[in-house]
């Protein structure tokens, strides 16, 4: 009996993909699975950092159960509940747009497929709880820095609006984990609505594995894009959904300057939820091309490369389901021989001599290319909402685009310059070395906002909705990070996770996350971190 027994788990994705059963944690060969069973690693002193108890209260979590013994062995890995069925999902990538074959799992377990009460289903997923099957030659772990990191930035991503996975916990091992040197270990324990890549697929194309490719879709289907399966073209059909999700995220990445920073396609979500927090932040002055991470050295992954990138994962995803595509349009093609993953525009060539390919390919094609539009629509709705403005209109991206590009002169805050405009943009125009260029915009712009006859307090009230007070600024991140790990302080995060819950509120205690580094404070690197 365990104090969790009430929690109801029920694993789709055991039951209906291939598994392999050998019950055996350590690198291996794994034969045709798509996924293998595997316990987590024991423990000996873990110590609980942080818990999102609205997360857990969401899953179902009663105050009793989240104080337990149990509930902190089970984030640790120490307790794997009967229902479980704990499993290491197979998949590979693109890194850095080259093909890196089979990349994981290696350090992220799933628990299992928790139901909530509410009915919906999240996957309960151990990062840094031990080696799997698929570990290669690493050791499964993940460090308390980067565990920290991903708990904060994804809950605040959570808090914006930003679709994600979320944390529920966050574990000090109490055991050393060798990097540069060594750093003290921990698990985090995380939830999704899936973690299904485009990797995932990748891996199985890569494998010319047709049937695995069906069932994956299937699976992603019925559980994510019902709607899809009723489609002429059910593949079809949910290659468009994922683009729409796709774009809708990084467009709502762009509306408040975040920057993913491992854009892969093994991080690239089938649900268009934002996971794999690695070298991620949000830039303070607005620079388009800003990059974070440490190993991005030709900028592939900058801001403004975003939504360029997320198209390059989705043609890759284009290309994985085109042989279901080509069955759904034509009734066969599952056998066909399977291109190179790279884009779909590389299937063109072998479409040349077959027509029923050709067709799938356009079809697919024209999905992926669909992408831009909705980007752009989506960007266009959320920069308006910045500004303003209720009811967008076309020429509105250039009003925005325009402002954007003073700001990025000026190397102006781009969560302040937003969020200054919504309330005094007097004190916005105080940013800008060069005001005129300022005043002229602001002309335009409240000439454009008039034709609206919204009252300015409403409008403004509505800005403030949408343009974030604070954010987790990235110097303040990396304070809390050493607080953590070298004063065994846990106070600054636990502040700082209170602050971002509730990131539109203007309060002045929290201006340490309003304000932008002094230029010795500036943090203009971060690391994997792995
Ligand atoms: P990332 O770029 O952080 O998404 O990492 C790519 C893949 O490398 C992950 O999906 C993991 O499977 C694997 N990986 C990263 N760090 C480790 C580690 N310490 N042990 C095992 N696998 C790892
Ligand atoms: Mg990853």
């Amino acid at each position: 009996m365990s104090t969790l027994d009430s929690l109801e788990f029920d694993n789709r994705f055991t039951n209906e993909l291939d598994g392999d059963e050998i019950l055996l944690n350590t690198p291996r060969q794994v034969q045709g699975a798509m996924f293998s069973h595997v316990k987590p690693t024991p423990t000996s002193m873990p110590s609980l950092i942080a818990i999102s108890d609205e997360m857990a209260e969401e899953l179902g979590f009663t105050q009793e159960q989240l104080e337990s013994d149990d509930f902190a062995q089970m984030v640790t890995g120490n307790l794997v509940l009967p229902g479980m069925d704990s499993f290491a999902m197979r998949y590979g990538g693109h890194q850095f747009g080259n093909w890196a074959g089979q990349l994981g799992d290696g350090r992220a377990i799933n628990l299992g497929e928790l139901v909530t009460p509410s009915g919906e289903r999240r996957t309960l997923q151990l990062k840094g709880a031990g080696p799997t099957p698929y570990s290669r030659t690493a050791d499964g772990l993940a460090v308390l820095r980067s565990s920290v990191r991903e708990f904060l930035t994804s809950e605040a991503m959570f808090h914006l609006g930003v679709p994600t996975t979320r944390a529920l916990a966050a574990v000090a091992t109490g055991e050393q984990v060798l990097r540069e040197r060594a750093f003290p270990g921990a698990v985090l324990a995380r939830i999704g609505r899936s973690h299904v890549r485009v990797g995932t697929f990748q891996y199985f194309t890569a494998r010319r594995d047709d049937e695995a490719i069906a069932a994956l879709a299937r699976y992603v289907a019925e559980r994510h894009y019902p709607d899809s399966l009723s489609a002429q073209s059910p593949a079809l059909a949910l290659l468009d959904a994922v683009v729409a999700a796709q774009a809708a995220l990084v467009a709502h990445w762009q509306s408040i300057g975040f920057i993913h920073g491992v854009m892969n396609t093994d991080n690239s979500s089938i649900t268009g939820d934002t996971i794999d927090y690695g070298p991620c932040a949000f830039m303070d002055e607005y620079v388009p091309d800003k990059v974070f991470s440490s190993i991005d050295h030709g900028g592939r992954y900058a801001y403004s490369n975003q939504p360029h990138l997320a198209q390059w994962n989705l043609a890759n995803l284009a290309q994985c389901l085109l042989p279901l595509i080509e069955r759904d349009m034509h009734g066969d093609g599952a056998s066909r021989d399977t291109a190179s993953t790279d884009t779909v525009t590389q299937s063109v060539h072998d479409a040349d001599t077959d027509p029923g390919r050709q067709a799938a390919v356009d079809a697919a094609q024209a999905s992926v290319d669909a992408f831009t539009g909705l980007f752009e629509a989506a960007w266009l709705e959320r920069f308006s909402r910045k500004l303003g403005i209720e009811s967008p209109r076309e020429e509105d991206a250039s009003l925005a685009r325009d402002l954007l590009d003073i700001m990025a002169a000026d190397s102006a805050d781009f969560t302040l310059t937003f969020r200054q405009l919504g309330a005094t943009a007097d004190v916005a125009r105080d940013a800008f070395n060069d005001p005129d260029q300022f005043d002229a915009w602001q002309a335009r712009w409240l000439t454009r906002v008039a034709e609206e006859a919204r009252p300015a307090a409403d409008r403004q009230r509505d800005m403030q909705r949408v343009n974030p007070a604070v954010i987790p600024r990235n110097h303040q991140v990396e304070a809390m990070i050493r607080s953590a790990i070298d004063e065994n302080d846990l106070g600054p995060l636990e502040n700082m996770l209170a602050m971002l819950a509730d990131p539109f509120d203007e309060r002045a205690e929290r201006s340490f996350l309003a304000t932008p580094p002094e230029l010795v404070e500036r943090v203009t690197q971060t690391f994997c971190g792995t």
